[in-house]
């Protein structure tokens, strides 16, 4: 059976700063130059003063998980060979939340509240996705 490819994000207009970060090994998010506030995901104008003026601001790539299931039963085929995965949402420092992965931890790791921070998995030479992995105390 051919192998069924997994599906790459396409960057556009909206969230090409986003992307050029995380091909850079940088959680970069926009900012309202209006109102300063974070937002996540990419969108052209700012949800709380309405304004289209942003800057891709550097993250600290840091957060706590706020949520997670395990999936069994993928939604897509192409998943289907890394079954059972984790599926968290993380509150980033800054304020947004963002879906991703837990990466490099254990199963005691997966945890609301866990203390978690990005790196970067590199899918081309074009898009590498953020996940997370638990933060330690250093
Ligand atoms: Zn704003």
């Amino acid at each position: 059976m051919a192998e069924i490819p997994v599906p790459v994000p396409v960057p556009d207009a909206d969230n090409q700063g986003f992307w050029d970060g995380c091909r850079r090994g940088e959680l970069r998010l926009q900012r309202c130059l209006g109102c300063g506030a974070w937002r996540h995901h990419p969108r052209p104008i700012c949800p709380r003063c309405q304004s289209f003026a942003c800057e891709w601001a550097l993250a600290s790539g840091r957060g706590v998980v706020h949520t997670f299931t395990i999936v069994h039963r993928p939604t897509l085929p192409a998943f289907e060979d890394r079954l059972p995965y984790n599926v968290i949402v993380v509150r980033l420092e800054e304020g947004p939340f963002m879906v991703s992965n837990l990466v490099g931890g254990s199963a005691e790791d997966l945890r609301i509240g866990a203390a978690v921070e990005v790196v970067f998995e590199p899918l081309d030479d074009a898009i590498s996705l953020p996940k997370f992995r638990p933060r330690r105390a250093r």
